[in-house]
């Protein structure tokens, strides 16, 4: 099989190169799964430029998703042909991922694709589109709905970003895409983002509390953005903090959660658990428009991977990258 993979001498770069690999080096699991699709992530960005020790050992196969058939499965959940997608469980990380023709995993970390969404379009979506559904899913349990007011969506021109502005705005709220790149403005109105928020607008720390301008906020950005998101929020808005694209570090006051109300909500799409997986998958085959989905992506091959992780840390990508491993 056909692989990418990572190596690290003793205190060495990491380098990739692609190989060809025995089956039989794939790690222990109880599914083998013919890997069609997978993409690339700002994680596999970090992860290919060997940064943020999120590998623990070399050689590595990375990439953080995949989709394909099963070819066999020890577990009686999966049988061979069945369709299967798989996102997080540190896949990529500590365990080799989808860079690959064939992975093997633990039958816990897949979920059956959905009736409507092919390998192609299940990768499109990706674990960028998985969570931002995710966050989508968190902002309307905590009681957002479209005629509360604007919903911003920061880093929006980036994976994450761009299915949330899609599918927000085709569930009929107000999109205001947050974005550092005035160029991917028509791109973002293509999503059907109403409004366009320079990312200079928000990245510079204000007042405890300013005018209340948002209903709710998928925040692929973090840092010094997403405190000043906060004070901004409406009362009663929530914030689905997805990312840290701009900064882990969060330099806040309580102010807007005491007197708005304001709710921060963590969104982890690692451990996800099961049930929520499956609901997050069949709203995704349902609410995302599949002509906006095309929108979103550039199709690469194995060998383009490597040049567009190191494209992705310096911003220089948008949408979604989706990885054809038939190519
Ligand atoms: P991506 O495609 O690289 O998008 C990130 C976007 O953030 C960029 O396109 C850019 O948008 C904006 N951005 C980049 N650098 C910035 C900076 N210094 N300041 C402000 N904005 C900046 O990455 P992604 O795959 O969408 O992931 C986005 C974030 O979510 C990452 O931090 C990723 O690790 C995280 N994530 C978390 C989970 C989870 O489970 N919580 C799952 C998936 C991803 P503009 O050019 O439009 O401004």
């Amino acid at each position: 099989m056909k692989a990418l993979i990572l190596d690290k001498p003793d205190g060495g770069d990491v380098s990739s190169e692609i190989r060809e690999t025995a089956e039989d080096s794939l790690p222990d699991g109880d599914v083998t799964v013919a890997v069609e699709y997978s993409t690339v992530n700002y994680k596999d960005a970090l992860v290919l430029a060997g940064q943020g020790g999120l590998v623990k050992t070399y050689p590595h196969v990375p990439g953080i998703d995949f989709a394909g058939t099963v070819e066999t499965s020890s577990d009686e959940r999966y049988a061979p042909g069945d369709r299967v997608i798989l996102t997080g469980w540190r896949v990529g990380e500590i365990h080799w991922g989808g860079y690959a023709e064939k992975a093997r995993v633990k039958a816990d970390w897949l979920v059956p694709a959905p009736d409507g969404l092919d390998a192609r379009a299940a990768m499109a979506l990706g674990t960028a589109g998985f969570t931002a559904m995710l966050a989508i899913m968190a902002l309307e349990e905590h009681g957002l709905t479209p005629d509360r007011g604007e919903v911003l969506v920061t880093g929006a021109s980036g994976g994450v970003g761009s299915v949330a502005t899609a599918i927000l705005s085709r569930l009929g709220y107000h999109v205001a895409a947050v974005t550092g790149r005035p160029e991917q403005e028509e791109y973002l109105r293509s999503l059907g983002a109403r409004s366009i928020v320079p990312r200079s607008e928000l990245s510079e720390g204000g007042k405890p509390l300013e005018s209340e301008r948002w209903a709710g906020c998928v925040d692929a950005v973090g840092g010094t953005m997403l405190a000043r998101v906060l004070s901004q929020m409406k009362h009663g808005g929530s914030v689905a903090a997805v990312g840290l694209a701009g900064g882990s570090k969060l330099e806040t006051t309580v102010v807007p959660f005491l007197l708005r109300g304001v709710n921060l909500l963590g969104i982890d799409s690692v451990t996800a658990p099961y049930a929520k997986r499956v609901t997050a998958w069949d709203r995704l085959a349902r609410d995302m428009p599949s002509e906006l989905l095309e929108q979103t992506i550039r199709m690469a091959t194995l060998e383009e991977v490597p040049q567009i992780g190191r494209d992705m840390l310096q911003n220089k990508t948008h949408g979604r990258v989706v990885v054809d491993l038939s190519e």
